[in-house]
């Protein structure tokens, strides 16, 4: 193996890494968390300084796009801090966020001042009563207005994301779709995983194969196959007569194992090798007991890679695999 780059035992190389940086939300999304949650203590959650280290050592070993999510990433007290930290790593060309925008009318222009590429912003439903059912907590109206606040800072890249469930929202596939062509942005539909043990729905009722979600599209636009790779788990289509792409990420119905090139780190520092297996090597212990020590972080991260599982198995039925949340795991 490179001193310098991070391959696992199938010849994969990990060049991506989702941070969590926060478990804690102020959402409640259906297939996401259960109404009533109980969040890390905050001194189990890494501080800035401590993600900061981790993603310089990242950086130094090969990888090159770091994604911050949570939970939450806009909840996090002087997440800017962190963006600015990371942004300015020489070895990281792209520094992305997931976030569910609802931050986004205060925070988008700071963060793309801070070195912020490129924003994933969730958005299920453009009902608002729809909405506030599926999110229990969330505002649509606070969300659209910061998708118009990342537009007007000039993000190069912004990108919707979509879960789409059975009976619930599966009447916005073309809607979403089509706010997503005006607006000239990428949408990616999101199959439901059965990540954390959720009381309100059954998944195995609601879940919405990519394939479901790709005739809904196809009944009013004509996608064409892309062969693109965003070095994400996206599969992509285009559309006949527009630039916005629609992209599809399916990890029930066509499994994204074999080109894996990403790990995560939840917010309390375990490193997951694999989104559907737990598997994981405890960072936080490391920085911790030997503080501000990066190459013993990096042996740590090269150690680990040993571990890295072949591939994930999800059960169509949509029982529970995985007992982290999504929140936990960072999606
Ligand atoms: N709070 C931010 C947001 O919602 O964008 C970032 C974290 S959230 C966990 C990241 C993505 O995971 C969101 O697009 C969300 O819709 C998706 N997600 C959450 N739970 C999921 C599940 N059980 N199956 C599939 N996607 C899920
Ligand atoms: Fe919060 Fe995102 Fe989970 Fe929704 S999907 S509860 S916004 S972390």
């Amino acid at each position: 193996m490179s001193a310098n780059s991070l391959i696992d035992p199938f010849g994969r190389q990990v060049t991506y890494v989702r941070m969590s940086v926060t478990d804690r939300c102020d959402f409640r999304c259906v297939y996401c968390m259960s109404e009533e949650m109980t969040f890390l203590p905050r001194e189990q959650v890494l501080t800035l300084e401590e993600m900061a280290l981790i993603g310089k050592a990242f950086s130094e070993l090969g990888v090159n796009k770091i994604r911050l999510t949570g939970g939450e990433p806009l909840v996090r007290k002087n997440v800017l801090h962190l963006v600015r930290d990371l942004g300015a790593l020489p070895g990281i060309t792209n520094l992305a966020m997931t976030t569910n925008g609802s931050q986004l009318p205060k925070l988008g222009a700071e963060l793309q001042k801070a070195g912020l590429k490129s924003v994933n912003i969730s958005l299920d439903t453009l009902d608002s009563e729809q909405f506030t059912q599926l999110t229990r907590t969330g505002k649509l109206s606070n969300v659209l207005a910061g998708i118009e606040a990342a537009r007007d800072a000039g993000f190069p890249n912004i990108k919707l994301n979509a879960v789409i469930m059975k009976g619930r929202n599966d009447d916005q596939v073309v809607p979403l779709v089509n706010f997503a062509r005006e607006r000239g942005l990428d949408i990616t539909f999101i199959e439901e995983m059965p990540l954390g043990n959720i009381d309100e729905h059954h998944r195995g009722e609601t879940l919405c194969t990519s394939e479901e979600v790709r005739d809904l599209v196809c009944q009013q636009h004509e996608l064409v196959a892309s062969t693109e790779n965003s070095g994400g788990p996206s599969r992509y289509y285009h559309f006949a007569d527009h630039p916005s792409r629609v992209g599809f990420i399916s990890p029930h119905s066509h499994n994204f194992c074999g080109d894996c090139n990403r790990v995560r780190v939840t917010s309390e520092g375990r490193l997951l090798l694999c989104l559907g297996n737990e598997h994981s090597v405890d960072l936080r212990a490391v920085v911790r007991r030997y503080p501000g020590d990066i190459e013993r972080l990096k042996a740590t991260l090269h150690e680990a890679m040993t571990r890295k599982p072949e591939r994930h198995y999800f059960s169509a039925e949509g029982e529970v695999d995985i007992v982290r949340f999504m929140n936990m795991t960072g999606g």
